[in-house]
């Protein structure tokens, strides 16, 4: 491992100046240390933001939201009385992430800020990876992409996002609350990652001296599940994910919202079949057809084809599990 300059930072101001000038936040460390001990990333220096006081914690919004600070370690967030009661789909999803150890150390600002898992892209030895040595080509285009894309990957990329909780904050159409000197921005929770049609070596949209400082969830929905598939029961990345919010009136669903996990290189929201979800009811043959329309665009790639059944048959699942709870 290279070394590093390392920063304690007491308020967001300090920190927000530190990253200006090019250091690296640090949350909760679980990916970051990884990184620079494999060399996906040397930062020169970093910036510890876990000491900055009003960065951490759950709280309820007048509009009847709630703001969850970037520095919450993930069991906290999801074992929080606000998030168990109101949004299941979002407690659910962190508690199928990683392990109980990471999970009380990781945090929710810093999740969805990993890095993708593919292969190439983790290798020891250099390998044509344009994620990580821009212009060098994709291995995984011809080579390993089992686990990999099937919506909105390119030739340049064909990565997917690993994530959990941030497949449940896109179907809540949750925002990032992010802030730099110059102010602060929201970002919707399906738009913080970068697609491959856009840039294949961005990560995410965060600028140079932003810092991600808490996640706001609108009013809950009336129904939620997120179902994860994944090859062993724990400590397991998704093979695919559903996140589902519904708005239901008896059985019939009067409002969807449907985002899939490890499908794409960001949450992939189905809208078309969020649309034509409204007012059927759940149990009804219009439901599987309505998701099965939302895979119309879905691109299989020479290894993955079988996603697009799981990930199909993984959403009527948690439709069905979010009406009845
Ligand atoms: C073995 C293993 C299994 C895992 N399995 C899963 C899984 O199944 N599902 C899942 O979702 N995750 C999984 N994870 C990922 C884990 O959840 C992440 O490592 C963790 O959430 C990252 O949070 P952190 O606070 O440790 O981030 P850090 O490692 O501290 O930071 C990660 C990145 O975010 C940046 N950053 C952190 N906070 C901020 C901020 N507030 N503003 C701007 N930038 C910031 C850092 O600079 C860095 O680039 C797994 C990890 C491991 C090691
Ligand atoms: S899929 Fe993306 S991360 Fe994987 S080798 Fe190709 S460019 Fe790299």
């Amino acid at each position: 491992m290279h070394n590093f300059g390392y920063v304690q930072a007491q308020s967001r101001h300090d920190a927000i100046a530190l990253l200006e000038e090019g250091a690296t936040p640090l949350a909760g460390g679980t990916e970051l240390l990884n990184w620079a001990r494999v060399g996906i990333l040397q930062p020169a220096r970093i910036v510890d933001i876990s000491r900055i006081e009003d960065l951490d914690g759950v709280e309820p919004l007048p509009d009847g939201g709630v703001r969850i600070g970037a520095m919450t370690r993930l069991n906290d967030v999801a074992q929080h009385p606000l998030i168990v009661e109101r949004y299941s789909v979002f407690s659910q999803s962190i508690l199928s992430a990683a392990s109980a150890q990471i999970r009380n150390l990781a945090t929710i600002g810093g999740n969805p800020l990993q890095r993708v898992r593919c292969p190439y892209f983790r290798a020891d030895e250099p390998t044509a990876c344009n994620k990580r040595e821009p212009g060098s080509g994709c291995a995984a285009l011809a080579g390993i992409n089992d686990r990999h894309a099937i919506f909105g990957w390119t030739d340049e990329c064909v990565a997917v996002h690993p994530a959990d909780p941030p497949v449940a904050l896109a179907a809540l159409d949750a925002a990032y609350v992010v802030e730099s000197s110059e102010g602060s921005r929201r970002i919707p929770a399906d738009e913080l990652h970068v697609l491959p049609t856009r840039n294949p070596a961005w990560h995410n949209v965060l600028l140079r001296g932003e810092l991600i400082t808490a996640i706001e969830l609108g009013g809950p929905p009336s129904h939620s599940a997120y179902l994860k598939i994944r090859e062993r029961e724990s400590y397991e990345y998704a093979t695919v994910s559903a996140a589902v919010a519904l708005q239901m009136d008896g059985d019939t669903i009067s409002e969807a919202r449907i985002a899939l996990g490890s499908v794409a290189m960001r949450p992939w929201r189905l809208r078309n079949a969020e649309r034509l979800l409204a007012g059927r009811r759940v149990g009804s043959p219009e439901v599987a057809e309505a998701i099965a329309a939302g895979f119309a665009d879905a691109r299989p790639l020479s290894h993955n084809a079988y996603k697009i059944t799981l990930a199909r048959n993984a959403t009527l699942r948690a439709i069905e599990t979010a009406a009845r709870a």
